[in-house]
């Protein structure tokens, strides 16, 4: 890929390996907070607890829902779910921050992302981390895996009030970092809101097919790969 000078690449199940630590600090939440008292299965809270955060993610997504209402609702809904006879939002509140914190510890990166950033950094590329997730957790995460020093800014949803695949963000990212369409690169494994959206804001795009996911839109994104490290054949 030729005149590529900045490299911004989502966060979550691109470079940390958020579907593997999520469900280490669900398990550590449903311990702490003695869950199983009320809810003794298991892989039932998880299963709707999965379900729901999905379904809120899509929608927080699209701006229809904020950061507040996402986190607590997420567990409210699971804990009305279990017949829990307490307050749901205060418990589905205290859940939820100790969910992150937790969270924000693991350190489990997906497989080739140090190489990779290393190998980028080593390239003189600038690389920035575009992600919709949540400010002082998405920073914590790249420092509990070892990889922040790698990382030039980071752009957050959070901070400009607009999510991908939304245009906005991205206009953002490329001010914020004094970068331009034509010399950026988007990498992510959401096809929606990394590739997509990068795509109709005029940038690159690498998408992260980690699970071999059949593509319909085959010319939004300019290059596929199911292991990070083919990356490096690419830039
Ligand atoms: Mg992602």
């Amino acid at each position: 890929m030729e005149n590529i000078l900045t490299v911004f690449i989502d966060l979550d199940d691109t470079i940390w390996w958020f579907s593997e630590n999520s469900l280490i600090s669900l398990r550590h939440v449903y311990n702490v907070f003695s869950i199983a008292r009320f809810c003794p299965d298991y892989e039932w809270f998880k299963s709707v607890y999965t379900t729901k955060n999905k379904e809120l993610w899509d929608l927080y997504h699209y701006g229809m829902i904020s950061t507040d209402f996402l986190k607590t609702e997420r567990f409210r809904f699971t804990l009305w779910k279990t017949g829990y006879k307490g307050n749901c939002v205060e418990l589905a509140k205290r859940m939820d921050e100790e969910y992150l914190s937790f969270l924000s510890l693991q350190s489990t990166l997906v497989p080739g992302a140090k190489e990779l950033l290393e190998y980028l950094v080593d390239k003189g590329y600038e690389v920035n981390v575009l992600s919709n997730g949540f400010k002082n957790v998405q920073s914590r995460k790249l420092k509990s895996a070892g990889v922040a020093h790698y990382i030039n800014r980071i752009i957050l949803s959070d901070d400009c009030g607009i999510t991908k695949p939304m245009p906005g963000i991205f206009e953002y990212a490329l001010c914020v970092c004094g970068a331009s369409p034509a010399t950026s690169v988007m990498i992510g494994d959401n096809f929606d809101a990394d590739i997509r959206g990068a795509h109709n804001a005029g940038w690159r795009t690498i998408f992260f097919n980690k699970n071999g996911e059949p593509i319909h839109e085959s010319s939004v994104a300019d290059f596929s790969v199911d292991k990070l490290l083919d990356i490096k054949h690419i830039l």
